[in-house]
């Protein structure tokens, strides 16, 4: 630990133990590192100005539930002396904890890129969504006590989203006084933003920049992490700091090939999916592939009310994609089209797919198959030998997914044990985040090396290993901030 971050806590104090009120000197800028120090969810990172706290980021926290909920309900902050919040994107870990915060009071401005606000709706509703019916399942079986109540409901969510105040990339805004933010596109999922802020204080002023979730270079869809510029202080990510990401290999020559073998049996292709990012890909791909003649003409299916609505934030935002993506639209028509995909609209529709006859792709989340409808394909479609389950993301340990992916056969679909008898294939290497040569190719892209480059959003290990990635190449003023760790900037 560098001997210029100050420590406030000791060791690994869990966050919710964390006191609000630390001590700032009149005039001062600091940042305190809340959420998402040492640990790669609950993003929160605390800008203390004269004219108030500026909250980088309001995740929330995903995790084992007791300390989720801890953590969720007690959020750290001192909520009359924020004035605004700064989002880098829609992921609930980024900005699930803003429903949360206007239940306690909060009204200032939420301010994320254009494309973001028009995604939150989708992810705080469903957030909300999740809150009231996860709360009163647990009230249904809560035989003493008093109820439960939600951490914040969908009348939160929609007094948070009246707050939202979207801007385009590269506009400067002012976020609170004495704090400009300008957003660049951080390449990670549609709307996704790396953040520029120039703080100032007392006549004086310094730079810090922020990753935000950063993404890779040339993935299908979105266009590549823009630079930030001259920084003083800069933030990064370090979910991947330990890792070189495989090389994805073609995808079209793999997704060619499982649904032509599934289409010569005719047989069905079932993607288990997440909603925002990974569903659009896939779909464009395939779109790719139809339009190209390499598959034929099957009907593909999105079966997923989320997925639908993050695919119409998609659909709304063309001026967004990579060149390419923006070529095959010019050129074939609007992408993610309903004329070209069907999207079920109802709990009807999706039954209906049951009884489908002959080939189709089906996109449905989750993605790792630990609810949604997907679970009803695999129960339907995943015992016929003709099929395949293509998996196309991450599957996390103990989850469904992993389960089928590592061949078990006999698995537990609400309940009800069946027999895997469909081939499971799978795609590698579509992770979303920059893996630590991306990070470190992205902090060298930065004006000079900034004074101090402080590394969240990482597991321990993963963070140790990108500092010392970063000082193997000449990036040597690094640290590792702990949770309640405070810096003074100005
Ligand atoms: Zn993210």
């Amino acid at each position: 630990m560098p001997k210029d971050v100050h420590k406030k806590s000791s060791g690994r104090r869990p966050p919710q133990m964390l006191s609000i009120d630390d001590p700032n000197e009149k005039g001062a800028v600091t940042i305190r590192f809340i959420g998402a120090a040492q640990t790669t969810t609950g993003s929160l990172h605390r800008i203390r100005l004269p004219a108030g706290d500026l909250l980088l980021e309001c995740g929330m926290y995903q995790g084992h539930r007791a300390e989720a909920e801890e953590w969720n309900r007690n959020l750290p902050v001192d909520v009359e002396r924020v004035k605004a919040v700064i989002l880098s994107h829609g992921h609930i870990d980024h900005c699930g904890a803003v429903p949360n915060l206007v239940r306690r009071g909060f009204r200032g401005p939420i301010w994320c890129s254009d494309a973001t606000a028009d995604l939150l709706p989708v992810m705080l509703l469903d957030a909300a969504h999740i809150q009231e019916s996860d709360t009163a399942r647990m009230n249904r079986r809560r035989k003493h006590g008093p109820p439960r109540v939600p951490l914040f409901t969908t009348i939160d969510a929609e007094r948070a989203l009246t707050l939202v105040r979207g801007v385009p990339y590269g506009r400067p805004f002012e976020a609170l006084p004495g704090a400009e933010g300008r957003f660049v596109d951080a390449g990670h999922i549609i709307g996704s933003a790396a953040v520029h802020l120039t703080l100032r204080a007392d006549g004086k002023s310094t730079t810090l920049g922020f990753t935000g979730d950063l993404g890779r270079r040339d993935v299908p869809i979105l266009r590549d992490p823009e630079p930030l510029g001259q920084v003083d202080w800069y933030l990064t990510e370090s979910t991947y700091g330990d890792r070189d990401h495989e090389n994805t290999g073609d995808l079209l020559d793999i997704l060619q090939d499982v649904v032509t073998t599934a289409v010569a049996r005719r047989g069905k292709v079932i993607v288990p999916a997440f909603a925002v990012g990974r569903t659009q890909l896939v779909l464009y791909l395939l779109h790719v592939l139809r339009t190209s003649g390499r598959i034929p003409e099957i009907p593909f299916y999105v079966d997923s009310p989320m997925a639908t609505r993050a695919t119409e934030v998609f659909r709304r935002n063309p001026e967004l994609y990579d060149d390419e993506a923006r070529a095959f639209f010019s050129e074939k028509g609007a992408l993610f089209h309903r004329a070209q995909t069907s999207f079920t609209a109802d709990v009807e529709e999706s039954k209906a797919l049951n009884h489908l006859d002959g080939s189709a792709v089906i996109i449905s989340s989750s993605g790792m198959c630990e609810g949604g409808r997907v679970l009803h394909h695999l129960k339907n479609h995943g015992t016929d030998p003709r099929n395949i389950v293509l998996f196309v993301g991450y599957q996390a340990q103990h989850t469904l997914g992993r389960r089928i992916l590592e061949g078990v056969q006999r698995v537990k679909v609400y309940g009800e044990k069946i027999s895997i008898a469909a081939q499971v294939r799978k795609v590698n290497g579509l992770s979303a985040h920059a893996d630590r040569n991306g990070l470190l190719d992205y902090a060298r892209r930065l004006d000079g090396e900034p004074q101090k480059t402080f590394m969240v959003h990482g597991e321990p290990e993963k963070t140790a290993a990108l500092r010392s990635w970063f000082f193997e190449h000449g990036l040597k003023r690094t640290a590792a901030p702990r949770p309640g760790d405070w810096h003074r900037l100005l």
